[in-house]
């Protein structure tokens, strides 16, 4: 980014280590980091600025939720349709200004760069070990988490899989038992991603578990989809809160229950049984049938889940 150099910049880490809390602040990248940082600061008093798209990779709808309650909590999204939104940095008196690629310019007394981690491998000469970087520099490995060198394993972010703490540790665990079994060993141990969760620990949450409806259009999915407004759900209701939305992505074909979406408070606890859902191959008709505990969020799965079935949203209770 051309004149990061120029200014004295944060990153996740660095910004959870100070000890004043800036006036302003501007964010570069709206994934995970970015929000879950942007909305702490702001929560704190800071006023907060976010370049870049938010929650690229979330169901539209929920992003368009997320950007409401951004709106809500007085921060500041510049979002472009650019990939790169921004494109220039520089000192201005005491504070930090970003320039965007439409010629927005954004100022802030402090600077939070949350555009993605990369892997570390440029130093390590992994090539005289014979083991295959891709180009933006990650390990490559197979489905048993072995490298282009068979003697040599890999887990976990420099891997290129999915950047959570739980997919590194279940890398890693393939990664042992293959390293260590016999050369015999009929089925290697390997990670199964399916219903995978992620969390964005945002004020409500924005989670998900499987595939959103634009993956499973492209993996040659026929999907039908529900969403459900929080103001269907009594949990929603009796918070006083019912900004969000819970979204169900369903194979047309089955019924089979694809991928679960939600921004809602507590939308990560949501998650699990999402999670169990999709990995024992439930349907639709599994899920409105199930017990849900009434004024539980989680409630809000067989209340979507009943939108296949008819229109109007219904919980068992209320
Ligand atoms: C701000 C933030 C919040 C996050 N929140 C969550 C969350 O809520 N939930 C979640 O599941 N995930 C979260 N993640 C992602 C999660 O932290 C990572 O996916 C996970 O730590 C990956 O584990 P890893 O072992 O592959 O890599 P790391 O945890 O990064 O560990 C790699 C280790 O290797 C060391 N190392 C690097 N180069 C060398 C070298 N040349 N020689 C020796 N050692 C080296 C590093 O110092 C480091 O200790 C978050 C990440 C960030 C940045």
């Amino acid at each position: 980014m051309a004149g990061l150099e120029s200014v004295d910049w944060l990153t996740s880490t660095t910004a959870m280590e100070l000890t004043e809390l800036p006036k302003s602040l501007v964010v570069i990248g709206g994934g995970y980091v970015g929000m879950e940082q942007a909305q702490l600061f702001a929560h704190l008093g800071a006023r907060v600025s976010v370049v870049g798209r938010l929650a690229p990779h979330a169901e539209p709808e929920l992003a368009q939720g997320l950007r409401e309650v951004f709106a809500d909590d007085g921060i500041t999204v510049v979002e472009e349709h650019a990939t790169a939104v921004a494109t220039g940095i520089g000192p201005h008196g005491q504070d930090v200004v970003v320039s965007t690629a439409s010629g927005a310019q954004v100022r802030g007394a402090r600077l939070l760069v949350a555009t993605g981690r990369f892997a570390r491998t440029d130093g390590l000469d992994l090539a005289a070990a014979a083991v295959d970087v891709d180009e933006r520099g990650f390990v490559v490995v197979d489905e048993s988490q072995r490298t282009s060198n068979p003697r040599i394993y890999a887990a976990g972010d420099v891997s290129g899989a999915p950047q959570y703490v739980y997919v590194a540790a279940a890398g890693g665990r393939a990664a042992a038992l293959n390293a260590l079994a016999d050369d015999g060993r009929a089925t290697p141990a390997r990670v199964d991603y399916t219903g995978l969760p992620a969390v964005v620990f945002t004020r409500p949450q924005l989670a998900s578990a499987g595939l959103t409806e634009d993956e499973a259009l492209a993996r040659g999915y026929v999907c039908d989809c529900r969403v459900l407004g929080l103001s269907d759900v009594p949990r929603a209701l009796v918070q006083h809160d019912t900004r969000g939305a819970v979204k169900l992505v369903v194979d047309a074909t089955t019924g089979k229950v694809l991928g679960v979406h939600a921004l809602a408070d507590g939308a990560g606890e949501i998650m699990l049984a999402a999670t169990y859902a999709i990995k024992a191959g439930m349907t639709v008709d599994d899920l409105a049938d199930t017990w849900a505990p009434y004024l539980t969020m989680a409630e809000s799965l067989r209340i979507v889940a009943g939108l296949f079935r008819n229109q109007m949203p219904t919980s068992c209770c209320a």
